[in-house]
């Protein structure tokens, strides 16, 4: 259906955009892309990341996005890591066309139920004299590291020269081996893996990736337990579910020569997908994998949305929780690792879509900038209609019993809003809006609260009685006048009136906010510091 739809769109030239990237373009079929997580815990950022690359990729081109489950590591499955990882996309916008939870017509999508397909494809490779059973026992696989070690190999593998030792289809007779497998004895099934080969692997983002096959290992394609591992499964699925392009994170790019010598095997080189593997995230501060006691350290959360942890039960809050945006987040993930070719940082789900290209994607790693993603949040605040902005804050107004009309409320997010970096700190940072100063900042009053200060505020909150309707023109010529007759400069008594009205040293147009406070509040607020603070 979706290729039929591909193939009429691009007859009549209306596939919504032009693909960005040499890589899809000139294809017979439309492309399709998946994002394969194994549920083995909630998903790091990286992940969101891949899922969202391969998303502005797949509605680029017109193509399918498909989510896969790679669950066949039964020892590293956690439970509700599935839910988690379906959640936190469904927060950022990325959707997907087929899937785990929405079928479609290559499933299923969860690898564990596809289990009965995989012995199949493995028992093909042995046939084929690419792959080969393998009995050795956990004891004679540990005495053969030990023998190794010994002898000076410092990470000894099971491979083309150490296999002759073991015991496997290609060591033992025949019989034996026919005799071991008729007898039910456990085995499993590696790859046999090329002694001496020069392999070379084409990669979008990294160009050709040259690797010997003597540095690679005899990998173990299918288990004792009758599951296939990530491998094969991995590469299985490709095939069946006819992937045209993988992109994921670098820590995989080790494991694509064996993918690549896995399609060739199988005879199935036509439709071997392009592959691109991304760049690292980095720590904020220096080199490294960044892992969530980077945000543990600066208190911030690292999850898109909040995890439970099955086994302790304990949460912590993501992002959603602690009130980011999900387009601001995902404006900042798709910086990391790409960029447009130019300075521009804000961009909407349907600009990426239309300007990203794997050719502008990085082979260094990105630092993860906790410090960014929220300057991204302020700039999606800053767009929020104060009328909006003050519905969303409601509730933070209520908890805090604070009486007001939603005609100020609104006036406070016009004021307040550039202050903000999340909806959450409103509670915080607008308390004098609604509240005398419950403290007044120590140091402004050291600095700024003296003589002649105070008794200009009495003149000032005198002056102040007689007017009529103030607004922030009013109580600007009002101060203007107090100042004149006092022979100071306006600059002079600025903080400290701040200082009085808030408690704080920073703020919003003070004329304003006195304005917003209305002429009774600034005139008690004035009478209120004088008594608090003293004469100066
Ligand atoms: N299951 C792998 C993961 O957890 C998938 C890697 C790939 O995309 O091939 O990331």
């Amino acid at each position: 259906m979706v290729e039929e739809r591909w193939v009429q769109q691009k007859k009549r030239g209306t596939l919504n955009f032009v693909a960005q990237s040499k890589v899809f373009m000139n294809q017979g079929t439309p492309p399709r892309l998946r994002f394969a997580p194994s549920p083995t815990g909630p998903l790091h950022p990286g992940g969101v990341r891949t899922a969202l690359f391969n998303y502005l990729l797949a509605r680029q081109t017109g193509g399918t996005f498909v989510l896969r489950i790679e669950d066949t590591d039964q020892n590293r499955f956690v439970e509700g890591a599935e839910q988690f990882i379906i959640d936190s996309l469904a927060w950022c916008g990325i959707k997907f066309d087929e899937g785990v939870h929405m079928g479609g017509p290559y499933g299923p999508y969860r690898q564990s139920e596809r289990k009965s397909m995989y012995r199949q494809y493995a028992t093909e490779l042995v046939e084929k004299g690419a792959a080969y059973y393998a009995f050795d026992t956990e004891q004679e696989l540990d005495e053969m590291r030990d023998r190794m070690k010994a002898s000076g190999t410092a990470s000894p593998q099971y491979n083309s020269i150490t296999r002759v030792n073991m015991k496997n289809s290609l060591s033992l007779p025949a019989d034996e081996v026919r005799r071991r497998l008729g007898a039910g004895d456990p085995y499993v099934i590696r790859f046999r893996m090329p002694r001496n080969e020069e392999l070379r692997v084409q990669d979008v983002i990294r160009g050709w990736v040259v690797v010997n096959t003597a540095q690679l290992d005899d990998k173990v394609l299918f288990k004792s337990d009758g599951m296939p591992t990530y491998h094969l499964a991995n590469v299985v699925d490709d095939k069946l579910m006819r992937i045209t392009h993988v992109i994921r994170g670098e820590e995989w790019l080790p494991s694509t020569p064996l993918h690549v010598l896995l399609y060739r095997a199988f005879g199935w080189e036509d439709s071997m997908p392009q592959f691109a593997h991304l760049p690292l995230l980095l720590k904020p501060d220096g080199d490294g994998k960044l892992s969530k006691r980077d945000g543990d350290r600066l208190g911030l959360p690292f999850y898109a949305i909040s995890w439970t942890n099955p086994e302790t039960g304990e949460t912590t809050a993501g992002y959603r929780e602690a009130g980011y945006f999900p387009n601001a987040y995902v404006n900042f993930l798709a910086l990391l690792g790409w960029n447009p070719g130019d300075n521009r940082e804000m961009f909407t789900m349907e600009e990426l879509v239309q300007l990203f290209s794997l050719e502008r994607v990085n082979k260094h790693g990105a630092r993860y900038d906790f410090q960014k993603l929220a300057w991204f949040n302020q700039q999606y605040l800053r767009k929020i209609a104060p009328a909006d902005l003050a519905l969303m804050v409601r509730p933070q107004v209520e908890a805090a019993g604070w009486q007001t009309t939603s005609g100020f409320l609104e006036e406070v997010c016009r004021l307040m809003r550039e202050r903000l970096t999340l909806v959450g700190d409103f509670s915080n940072m607008c308390i004098y809006f609604f509240e005398f100063p419950r403290q007044y900042d120590p140091e402004v009053v050291e600095k700024r609260w003296k003589s002649p200060v105070p008794s200009c505020f009495l003149s000032l909150a005198d002056a102040l009685e007689r007017v009529d309707a103030m607004g922030a023109g009013e109580l600007e010529s009002v101060f203007e006048s107090i100042v004149v007759a006092a022979g100071l400069k306006q600059g002079q008594l600025m903080q400290a009136f701040r200082l009085a009205l808030s408690g704080e040293v920073g703020g919003p147009a003070l004329f304003e906010m006195g304005a917003l406070l209305g002429r009774d509040s600034v005139v008690a607020r004035l009478r209120r510091a004088v008594e608090m603070l003293g004469h100066g």
